[in-house]
């Protein structure tokens, strides 16, 4: 919408700064690069080091960190212009956007309130409620936080692995997020069923059961459990015990 033409730097799997540099070395690009825990697969390039790469040649760097909003501080201390960030994700706002960074260039952004940004624009009520967000955020402890996450999601894990047919193990978010996602490796001979299969089975129920299911056919289903409360978590492996029976 805004004109630009994308240029796609480096493989699916493999992107460096090496990979960027001969991109960089045009005068009107902008270098936007992502931050997932999920969309990217493989090795992604050290963050600072990309950022420092496209500045060093002029260049402003946009982070889209959609679900980053733990890690907003991080984000801007790449150095990086603009932040981008989702409302509605862990920050648990209704749906809007946050756009950090240099005056110049959130200026720029807001403008885009009378012309291409018009039709996304946020309503006063989303906007207030955002703003509480991030004040309940500023006031949570997030050691304490975290640790009461990783807590759910090793007994989460401990829970499912001994299910015949299930392994099951923590693991950090690849991107830095406070909290870990619990993995489960799915032995067809013993299960009965695939991960395909177990991602369909959940998802069918009643309460139909949403995970990660971008590993399925690896044989490994991801949960996050970050929005749940116990009872919620129960029924998972309720459900669970029910299909590995
Ligand atoms: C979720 C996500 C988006 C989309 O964000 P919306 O706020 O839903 O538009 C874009 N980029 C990344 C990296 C995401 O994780």
């Amino acid at each position: 919408m805004a004109g630009a033409v994308p240029v796609i730097v480096g493989a699916p799997r493999l992107c460096t700064v090496a990979d960027l540099a001969p991109e960089l070395e045009h005068p009107d690009a902008t270098c936007l690069l992502l931050v997932s825990s999920r969309l990217v697969q493989g090795k992604e390039p050290d963050l600072a080091s990309a950022v420092a790469a496209a500045r060093s040649q002029g260049l402003p760097v946009i982070l889209d960190g959609a679900a980053q909003d733990f890690r907003m501080r991080q984000l801007l201390a790449t150095g990086a212009d603009l932040v981008l960030v989702s409302a509605q994700k862990y920050l648990g706002a209704p749906t809007a956007g946050l756009v950090m960074g240099r005056a110049g260039l959130v200026a720029a952004v807001r403008a885009q309130e009378k012309g291409i940004g018009r039709g996304m624009k946020a309503t006063k009520e989303a906007i207030a409620s955002v703003l509480a967000a991030l004040a309940e955020q500023e006031e949570l402890n997030i050691a304490a936080w975290a640790a009461a996450q990783a807590r759910i999601v090793d007994e989460f894990a401990a829970r499912a692995g001994t299910l015949p047919g299930l392994a099951a193990w923590a693991e950090p978010d690849p991107t830095g997020l406070p909290f870990p996602r619990a993995h489960l490796r799915v032995d067809p001979d013993r299960a009965g069923m695939g991960a395909p299969e177990l991602a369909m089975a959940l998802r069918a129920g009643s309460p139909s059961i949403w995970m990660m299911d971008h590993c399925a056919e690896l044989g490994e289903l991801v949960f996050e459990l970050v929005a749940l409360r116990t009872d919620e978590v129960e029924a998972i492996l309720g459900r669970l015990t029910a299909l590995m029976a």
